[in-house]
């Protein structure tokens, strides 16, 4: 399981880059709470260091949330 402090640090990496969006990503195997997160975010949302900083709390699924940040390159697309 991806460590808070992991999290954030990919987050911050993502805020620094090249990204138009940071991207919440939700495996398949994730519980209700997690899939109801995923979404696409601006960079600045402050609910990316509240209710949706990862790993999410409240997350019930057996053996920890899975969610992770992805940048979205909106710039790149066609
Ligand atoms: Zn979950």
């Amino acid at each position: 399981m991806v460590s808070q402090a992991e999290h954030q640090a990919s987050l911050e990496k993502i805020r620094n880059g090249l990204a138009t969006k940071v991207r919440i990503l939700i495996p398949a195997d994730a519980c209700p709470r997690c899939k109801a997160a995923e979404g696409a975010y601006a960079l600045d949302d402050p609910r990316l260091d509240n209710e949706l900083a990862l790993p999410l709390e409240g997350c019930s699924r057996p053996g920890g949330c899975t969610a992770f940040y992805a940048p979205v390159l909106d710039r790149f697309g066609p």
